[in-house]
């Protein structure tokens, strides 16, 4: 390991353990997702690469989607036109 490059960024052991799965670095614009949605599981069949920038709307639209079904789930579907 060389830490002279400073970054904690590098140092984050999920990043690590996707670099060897996929057999390259990380770069930049590139993110770590954790499939089963636990950030402590870094085994490699959790981790999925994504675009940074994909990775964030991709949890915003998942926070969405549960506050809906978490709204519907209280109140009763009224499916009437
Ligand atoms: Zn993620």
């Amino acid at each position: 390991m060389c830490n002279d490059h400073g970054g904690a960024y590098w140092t984050y052991e999920h990043r690590m353990v996707l670099a060897e799965k996929i057999g390259r670095p990380l770069n930049i614009n590139e993110d770590t997702h954790h499939i089963d949605g636990n950030p402590t599981n870094n085994h490699p069949d959790n981790l999925e690469l994504m675009a940074l920038g994909h990775h964030q709307s991709f949890h915003t639209k998942q926070k969405v989607q549960k506050g809906i079904q978490g709204f519907r789930a209280d109140v009763p579907v009224e499916e009437d036109k």
